[in-house]
């Protein structure tokens, strides 16, 4: 089985890495040639959108997926000629445009945040007037950690917003007064079975993504079946095949769904240490065709991500709870660098060495 993966990032390596107990070979394209997948597996770079790289790539694939969402549509739709695509083309469209995935939230009963398409300021006085403030400003498309995003909280604000983000392809949304965050990993295979990871509680700080913690604590059954019940449609509505993950609000009105990763997420990486199968394992079964793996967890889980710069892993290593993932990059402020996983047999023990490795590593 030779899989081919857009985008070479760390998601791409961690596929790879699950990929070859199982006989599993890569190809990956990637637009950067300083990528971490690329001694792992054979890499093609290029742009997205040459026809003449897809080629090269799609040759004697038997399946294409991904690690980065941002790859243009007709990219998808010129490889999905030569060689099947996983999750699904349908997928990818609707979650590169956050007014589309709203929609598709809205038209399966699975509740959102209000919101409003905006291209003028036009627009954005009158979404400001049916929405109040505080409000979110966001690019439609290509945000992530909190990139091409704001929180306005008055009027100048918001203009000083709207021109900072291009002045069109915005979407204004409510701003919800959430509890947690939380998120869903699910899974779903070629032939539509599905399955869900416990629900993993977030924690970030300047947007980006630091701390997760699964079985989330104090999830009741309701709360539980309602996340998998949204986490159903969605999937079966885009036909999807392979890990997606949504993140998710809680509010004191129930869940919220805020967006959808069409891919391994990082809030998923606790599996790797933390439940029978990995999502990154999952994912591959899913788009090659077999059977999913269980996605129980073993005992209690937390990641930390190591974020600009790395602590000394012999020092980490000490401690039998601890695995550590390395990615292989450059340290640079801000920059993933790798992840560390704690798995304890219970939630007290599980926090308190949190806790522990936060105040020794300064994570
Ligand atoms: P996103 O890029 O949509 O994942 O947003 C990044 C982070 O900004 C989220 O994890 C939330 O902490 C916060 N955020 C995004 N949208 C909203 C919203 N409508 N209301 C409140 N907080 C939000």
């Amino acid at each position: 089985m030779k899989i081919g993966i857009l985008g070479a990032g760390q998601l791409g390596r961690m596929l790879a890495l699950a990929g070859y107990p199982l006989g599993m070979s890569f190809r990956f394209l990637d637009q950067n040639a300083l990528v971490c997948s690329s001694e792992l597996s054979e890499l093609l770079v290029g742009d997205f959108s040459d026809q003449k790289i897809l080629t090269d790539f799609a040759r004697n694939l038997d399946v294409v997926t991904l690690e980065f969402e941002n790859v243009p549509a007709s990219a998808i739709t010129y490889l999905s000629k030569l060689v099947p695509f996983c999750p699904s083309a349908k997928a990818l469209q609707i979650t590169q445009d956050r007014v589309m995935e709203k929609r598709l939230f809205e038209s399966l009963a699975v509740p959102c945040a209000r919101f409003f398409e905006v291209n003028t300021e036009l627009d954005l006085k009158k979404a400001l007037a049916s929405l109040g403030l505080p409000a979110v400003l966001k690019t439609r498309r290509l945000g992530y950690d909190g990139k091409g995003q704001y929180l306005v909280r008055d009027l100048p604000s918001a203009l000083s917003a709207f021109s900072s983000l291009g002045k069109a392809d915005l979407i204004l949304e409510e701003f919800v007064n959430f509890q947690r965050e939380l998120s869903v990993l699910a899974v779903r295979d070629r032939m539509g079975g599905q399955d869900i990871y416990p629900l993993t509680e977030n924690l970030h700080s300047d947007s980006i993504l630091r701390i997760s913690k699964a079985p989330a604590s104090n999830v009741s059954s309701e709360l539980l079946e309602m996340a998998a019940g949204y986490a159903k449609k969605i999937l079966s509505e885009l036909d999807y095949v392979g890990v997606m993950a949504i993140e998710l609000f809680q509010s004191a009105s129930g869940l919220i769904a805020n967006e959808i990763a069409p891919r391994v997420h990082n809030s998923g990486h606790w599996t790797m240490n933390g439940a029978v199968t990995s999502q990154f394992e999952n994912h591959l079964r899913a788009v090659a065709g077999y059977s999913l793996g269980s996605c129980e967890a073993v005992g209690h889980s937390a990641m930390l991500n190591i974020i600009g710069s790395c602590p000394d892993v012999s020092k980490l290593l000490k401690h039998p709870d601890l695995h550590v993932h390395l990615y292989g990059k450059e340290p640079r402020p801000g920059r993933k660098l790798g992840h560390i996983n704690i798995r304890c047999d219970t939630a007290e023990k599980r926090d308190e060495l949190l806790e522990e490795v936060k105040a020794r590593f300064s994570l």
